[in-house]
């Protein structure tokens, strides 16, 4: 018998979720992300509820692979380009579109010999200063690669730090943007500015030719806890689940686990449950994180370890051994916990949660598209 903690990835979940990337940006195409192995839910299992998508944007070229194997025949862009010259044959071969984010790339794309031209996204550094061409190199960056004949079209894309929330003193997105407008005014080519976070809270001024829906498409909210899902409209496409394989009495003064970190104030009982932070559950999760326990909500009590957490059955009479708990998603008789809540509670976000569940977690598909 397998410990009983397992992943479900739910298909009608990204469907509705995708539809919601739809609807936030009628006139845009839209890119289901699905780098890190779509979120952590696995691209195979994630494909059936996303495959209305328009295209697919990723980073890793073997999960571009394991796309096309999937029989996916429509865009596919990696959005941080090539990582080395060779990979420019796979793009050949494959059909990728990729992002050209420096001058080495197009420097390997010059050398590249290839009888089918490449569609590119050429990327400005608006403002957050990871990956792109400054203002000032944009215009020549995309001259160099105009004049190639690797390049048939070249689409213009930036990234914004601060969709989610304006940051103290500064203005959201409005000085990225306006940094795009100015670089690509005049140049020819399809556009792609929002995340999700742009998607949901800024489309009027961002939904040009794609968005590129990655955390909202998994039911996650990039704007935790200004808004929730139900806020959004999101669904979660992952449940982690598990069951109480132990119950302890307690009495006052009695401890809870490693460091004694929570200590019984009254007589209470306890249920042990099978999930720890080698199953990707959050070891910073602190006495009083949300769970549901057969659909009811409460809390976890002291450290979580390894392999199982505590959670508090004092409100809960008729649970106990067996008893199935949810540590996120879709629980028993319509009840839900939000995984962003449980991220916000151990100090993290949604996004980090869905991409640790650890492979020791067995995950399936509920597969009704
Ligand atoms: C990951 C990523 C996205 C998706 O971001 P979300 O916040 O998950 O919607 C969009 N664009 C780029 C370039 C990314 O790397």
């Amino acid at each position: 018998m397998p410990r009983p903690i397992e992943a479900l990835i739910h298909t009608e979940a990204l469907a509705h979720n995708l539809g919601r990337a739809r609807a936030q940006a009628p006139n845009a195409r839209v890119w289901a992300v699905v780098k890190a192995n779509a979120y952590g839910h696995g691209i195979e299992r994630a494909y059936p509820g996303l495959r209305a998508a328009d295209g697919f944007a990723l980073l890793d070229l073997a999960e571009a692979e394991r796309l096309r194997a999937l029989d996916w025949r429509g865009p596919i862009l990696l959005l941080e380009g090539v990582f080395e010259p060779r990979d420019l044959e796979l793009c050949s071969r494959l059909k990728l579109w990729h992002a050209v984010h420096c001058e080495q790339q197009i420097d390997w794309l010059a050398m590249h010999k290839t009888h089918e031209p490449h569609r590119v996204f050429l990327k400005l550094n608006s403002g957050m200063n990871r990956l792109g061409f400054a203002p000032a190199a944009f215009r020549a960056a995309y001259a160099r690669l105009d004049a190639l004949p690797q390049v048939d079209e070249i689409g213009l894309m930036t990234h914004f730090s601060d969709a989610d929330a304006p940051r103290l003193g500064a203005d959201g997105i409005a000085h990225q943007l306006a940094a795009f407008e100015a670089a690509a005014e005049g140049l020819a080519g399809e556009r792609t500015v929002a995340n999700s976070a742009a998607t949901l809270r800024h489309a009027a001024r961002t939904a040009n030719d794609w968005v590129r829906a990655g955390i909202m498409s998994y039911g996650g909210v990039p704007d935790f806890p200004e808004h929730d899902a139900a806020h959004w409209d999101l669904k979660p496409a992952m449940t982690l689940r598990s069951k109480i394989i132990g119950v302890q009495p307690l009495q006052p003064g009695d401890t809870v686990g490693y460091g004694s970190a929570f200590t019984a104030e009254r007589a209470m009982r306890i249920g042990i449950v099978a999930c720890g932070y080698a199953d990707g559950y959050p070891r910073h999760a602190p006495t009083g994180t949300p769970v549901l326990v057969d659909g009811a909500r409460t809390r976890t009590l002291g450290r979580v370890s390894m392999d199982m957490l505590a959670v508090d059955l004092g409100e809960l009479p008729a649970s106990g051994f067996g008893s199935e708990v949810t540590l996120w998603g879709e629980g028993p008789r319509g009840a839900r916990l939000p995984i962003d809540e449980v991220a916000h509670a151990a100090g993290t976000i949604g996004y980090e949660l869905m991409c640790a569940v650890a492979p020791r977690v067995p995950m399936r598909s509920d597969g009704n598209a």
